[in-house]
């Protein structure tokens, strides 16, 4: 089933009516959230549970059940606090940018809500360095907050004191990885943690912390409105609720847009996109989940279920729905081997098969593109990949593997088309 705009949460997500607060209230945002607050936060944290909400950052952890990890009777040495991911730089990605611009009241409320359910006594949003006139409106529409009294002491008059501090990043891809913004946020060079311990244990400060993205907090009011139920009845019993997809590429309209989880690929580009640039036959393959989840081909994807288990049986991921689309006037080969240079770029160097791995990858992608290689290159690139997931401190190591290993897996042949080309047609592979 997919989307009536009457079931759209993000009713602005165009821009085309204001930000400021007298229109969000008009939108809906805001209204007697004194009262969501009082059903407390145990409620709270089970409706949300209830929802099914999974992470929209690209995990798909299930919100709820994060929620519930944070201490139900904090320490006064020792608060709970809620962290914001903000630090969107997933190449692909660009609808938590299109939260904040057009619509920051539904993150600021969905942030004292949230961090009410969670017993958090603030919220720190860290915001991408480069989102600088976003930062700018989240910054005005936090004074705005505070100014009416629904933030600060007796937050919404609920008798709940909270805070929203907005943190500017400077830059780094890596700080968008959840202990990495905590070491940025107290000060530090943006390196990720080990986990465990996860947030919820020590986080910022050494303080119990839960880190949520901006599109799984900016939901949450309307998901208390609304019921647990409603959200519920968009996509699957494991996959529920609207999500945004980011739907850039060789589409004749790209687009933010707010659809029902689970919608099939080739409506989702009919519906918004009006189609395929060149038509259906012009598809080449498409990345549907921001850039550390591998490609699917064209025949693959037409019909497939654009949501966490659809895409995870395809051998690829919802990520981020940041949908990028490849017609056949692309070349493959390049574009991964751009990406590569991407992840080689921000890796923070601190563990070895992500420092190393991640530029020597690079450049075998590189010398692949050029057909300058080996066949048998081909194999050991797969091989390294293997070496470099599952190896690392964070995730960027398996999203550095994954786009080599989708290339290799469905364009094997285009590879050793280029090597054979560059050689005359006389390489074979290895025995
Ligand atoms: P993860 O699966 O390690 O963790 C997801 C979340 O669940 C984290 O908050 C983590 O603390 C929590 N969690 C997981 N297991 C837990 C446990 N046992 N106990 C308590 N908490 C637990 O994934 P990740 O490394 O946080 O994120 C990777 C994802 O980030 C990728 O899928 C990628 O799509 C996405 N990503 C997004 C962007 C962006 O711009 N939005 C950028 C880069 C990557
Ligand atoms: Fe740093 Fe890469 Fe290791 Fe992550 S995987 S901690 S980015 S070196």
């Amino acid at each position: 089933m997919s989307l009536l705009d009457k079931d759209r949460i993000f009713t602005n997500v165009h821009g085309f009516q204001p930000w400021n607060l007298d229109a969000a209230i008009k939108r809906g945002d805001w209204d007697d959230t004194k009262a969501l607050l009082a059903r407390g936060p145990d409620a709270i944290i089970d409706e949300i549970k209830a929802s099914g909400l999974r992470g929209r950052g690209g995990a798909g952890f299930p919100t709820g059940m994060k929620w519930s990890f944070m201490p139900k009777e904090p320490r006064p040495d020792r608060p709970n606090f809620l962290v914001i991911n903000a630090d969107e730089s997933e190449p692909g990605s660009c609808k938590d940018r299109e939260i904040i611009r057009h619509d920051p009241h539904k993150l600021i409320e969905g942030a004292l809500v949230a961090g009410f359910a969670m017993r958090a006594r603030a919220a720190y949003i860290y915001i991408r360095g480069e989102f600088i006139r976003e930062a700018e409106t989240l910054f005005a529409a936090v004074r705005e907050a505070y100014a009416k009294g629904l933030l600060g002491k007796n937050a919404a008059k609920s008798g709940y004191d909270f805070d929203v501090f907005v943190h500017r990043g400077a830059g780094a891809y890596i700080c968008g990885e959840e202990t990495a913004m905590l070491e940025s946020l107290e000060g530090k060079k943006g390196q990720p943690r080990l986990k465990p311990p996860f947030p919820a244990g020590a986080g910022l400060y050494g303080c119990p912390t839960t880190v949520n993205n901006v599109e799984s907090i900016a939901v949450t009011p309307t998901i208390l409105r609304r019921g647990a139920a409603w959200f519920k009845s968009f996509g699957n019993e494991n996959n529920a609720g609207t999500k945004l997809f980011q739907i850039s590429g060789h589409v004749n309209k790209p687009c933010v847009v707010e659809e029902a989880m689970s919608i099939p690929f080739r409506e989702l580009i009919e519906k918004h996109c009006g189609g395929i640039r060149g038509g259906w036959d012009n598809l080449l393959a498409v990345i549907p989940g921001g850039s550390s989840v591998p490609l699917v081909p064209a025949a693959q994807i037409m019909d497939a279920p654009m949501d966490f288990d659809g895409l995870r049986a395809l051998g690829s991921g919802l990520g981020t729905a940041a949908v990028i689309v490849m017609d056949k006037s692309t070349d493959v080969v390049r574009a991964i081997s751009r990406l590569s240079y991407f992840y080689k770029h921000e890796s923070c160097g601190q563990c070895t098969p992500c420092r190393e791995g991640t530029g020597w990858m690079w450049r075998v992608m590189e010398r692949l593109r050029e057909g300058n290689a080996d066949i048998s290159e081909i194999d050991t690139l797969f091989d390294v990949t293997k070496q470099v997931e599952g190896h690392t401190i964070c995730a960027l190591g398996d999203a550095a593997a994954w786009p080599i290993q989708g290339l290799i897996r469905h364009f094997r042949p285009e590879l050793e088309r280029r090597i054979n080309e560059k050689n005359g047609g006389i390489m074979e592979a290895a025995e």
